[in-house]
């Protein structure tokens, strides 16, 4: 018997540049082993190769599902150069196998192929191929695996002029690349089975929750095939009217966080009003005034205003205009008084821990029963870590959990260090919004609620301004003249929205009306920045719609400037420890 130098096994589905590495493996001397197909086209190829079959004294079974799977084969790839394990292989004669060529079953295409049946794609499961990779890998301080043809040239080259030692470094990458492999691997699997079994509710009896949720279509209607998943457990939400759409999902998951944290940091029922992933409105469940209620659209309700009814009141009418067709967002169990509010606007759909019998008979008759209404867990929380593809490449970052409470607006740098509890209130309503908005980002708050959210913009000075005329124009909304609009009876909401904003946009004071509104000119509002302001224009713009008390992080060239523009306006400037970009 010739004594060989090693033993190399391969087994591979894909057989592309086989000869060529099993050529040159025969000629340094390697002892070549192969599972059934293998084995003869290298036998075939006029090479000697031995079949595991042999070595095993176990044929293949079960039509090809057990081939590999053996002691004889995993002892010898397993074992390590350490004399316990050198016994273990000797007392079962077991030599050491020390390359392992695999390359797995087509499970994705398979499973790609128009009419795959179920047990097609069972059949297209490698067991043994997949064990050969992991355990190579695992071993890969001794042993090479080849997991791709594409490596087989360059790993010859390297056993060629490393004397049958490729080096460690080599090794450890062909085995991080195996291990990618089956991880891939795995994920065909599993997404193909959540494809077939986990849009079920009631995957778990505790929760009734599906573990995935089919979409229409992606950003897009040519975005086809969309979905949302969790890799295990099941999805924190469930739909109980209508079908989500991915922008849907986004700005749902987006808002509750936002409120949910909202009523953590305040002790209040909170609700947002979200349209293209960035709050149109947020605001905490003041009371409201007559005023208020008059400039919301809800002196009407017949209902009382819960303070969660006063929260979506509030939300939806920072921004009317941009509030139309929202999803909303409520922190508390809708009740009758919100989902009567909801039910009069035009809206997509709404996310909330839950909803009262009644609540949910109005928002099921909305749109015709296909009105979007989830469910959430409130006890839901999510990983630590954000995974996302841009353009092929994963992008990971620990999720934003930073907490925003009374602390991040201790450090006041301006010369007036009065920080009211209100306004403490307001800069918390202003940043979480922040935390939740598309970035550049800059909101201004008033009495609980946002007033004006500049969101998206690439310069700093524009989200400012655009704040601040959108806060301009809420205030405007208080002018006796504009509460007294004479609307013909039957006016749409959104249409009488939409006549205001032209009215309060061009229509000019003259004289004692003109002195006597800026006399009641807003003061005592709250803005928060995302980033630092790099310039005081910001600070100046803010002045001029009422600011008071002003949050933005340090780090700007031009933070002494800000101050001094902070104290020129007797502005209560705080220097918070937080960025707060979101994308
Ligand atoms: P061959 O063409 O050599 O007969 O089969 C090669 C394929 O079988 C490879 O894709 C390999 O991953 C797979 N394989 C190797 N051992 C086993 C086993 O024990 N069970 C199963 N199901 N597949 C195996």
């Amino acid at each position: 018997t010739v004594k060989w130098i090693v033993e190399s096994l391969l087994s591979v589905y894909d057989k592309a540049n086989l000869i060529d590495l099993a050529t040159a493996l025969s000629q340094s001397g390697v002892r070549l082993l192969g599972s059934g197909g293998t084995a003869k086209k290298i036998r075939d190829a006029g090479l000697p190769v031995e079949d595991v079959a042999d070595i095993t004294k176990a044929p293949e079974m079960l039509g090809g599902r057990v081939k590999t799977l053996h002691p004889v084969v995993h002892g010898g790839i397993l074992a390590r150069d350490i004399p316990s394990d050198q016994q273990d292989l000797a007392a079962q004669s077991i030599a050491p196998i020390s390359v392992v060529v695999c390359n797995l079953y087509p499970f994705a295409s398979t499973i790609a192929r128009p009419g795959c049946t179920l047990a097609d794609a069972v059949e297209e499961i490698d067991i043994g191929g997949v064990t050969l990779l992991r355990a190579a890998a695992k071993n890969h301080e001794r042993v090479s695996v080849l997991s791709d043809p594409a490596d087989y040239a360059d790993f010859v080259k390297a056993w060629t002029e490393g004397n049958g030692d490729v080096g460690a470094a080599l090794r450890s990458r062909l085995a991080l690349k195996a291990f990618e492999m089956t991880a891939k691997y795995d994920a065909a699997i599993s997404g193909y089975f959540r494809e077939q079994y986990a849009d079920a509710a009631g995957g778990d009896k505790l929760s009734g929750l599906p573990q995935r949720l089919a979409l229409r279509y992606g950003a897009n209607p040519h975005q086809k095939p969309a979905q949302a998943f969790v890799a295990e457990g099941e999805l924190p939400f469930k739909a109980l009217f209508g079908a989500p759409g991915y922008i849907n999902l986004l700005d749902a998951l987006n808002s509750y966080a936002l409120v949910k944290e909202l009523q953590e940091a305040l002790g209040l029922p909170a609700a947002a009003s979200f349209k293209h992933v960035s709050p149109a409105g947020a605001a905490i469940g003041l009371e409201l005034n007559d005023t208020e209620k008059k400039v919301y659209g809800v002196d009407d309700l017949k209902e009382p205003l819960t303070p969660l009814a006063a929260a979506y009141a509030r939300a939806r009418g920072a921004d009317r205009m941009s509030s139309y067709g929202d999803f909303i967002a409520l922190s508390a169990p809708c009740d009758l008084a919100t989902a009567r509010i909801i039910s009069r606007e035009v809206s997509d759909g709404v996310i909330a821990p839950g909803y009262s019998p009644e609540a949910l008979e109005i928002l099921g008759k909305k749109k015709g029963g296909k009105y979007c209404v989830l469910q959430i867990d409130p006890n839901y929380v999510p990983d630590s870590v954000e995974t996302r593809q841009v353009y092929g490449v994963s992008l990971q970052q620990k999720r934003n959990d930073a907490k925003i409470d009374t602390k991040v607006f201790e450090n006041i740098v301006s010369k007036d260090k009065n920080l009211p509890e209100s306004a403490v209130t307001d800069l918390i309503v202003a940043t979480l919004a922040l935390k939740y908005t598309q970035s550049n980002s800059v909101a201004y708050a008033h009495r609980g609620s946002i007033i004006g959210l500049g969101a998206g913009q690439q310069s700093r000075i524009h989200c400012t301004r655009l704040a601040g005329s959108k806060a301009d124009n809420w205030w405007l909304r208080h002018h006796p003249r504009v509460l007294a609009l004479p609307f013909k009876k039957g006016v749409k909401r959104a249409d009488k929205a939409n006549a205001i904003d032209l009215f309060v946009g061009g229509e000019l004071l003259e004289g004692g009306e003109k002195a006597h509104w800026e006399s009641l000119q807003l003061d005592g509002v709250a803005c928060s920045s995302d980033a630092f302001f790099p310039f005081p224009d910001n600070v100046h713009r803010a002045h001029k719609s009422g600011v008071r008390y002003l949050a933005a992080p340090s780090g700007s060239v031009m933070d002494e400037e800000c101050i001094k523009a902070a104290d020129e306006h007797g502005i209560v400037f705080a220097h918070t420890p937080l960025r707060l970009f979101h994308h």
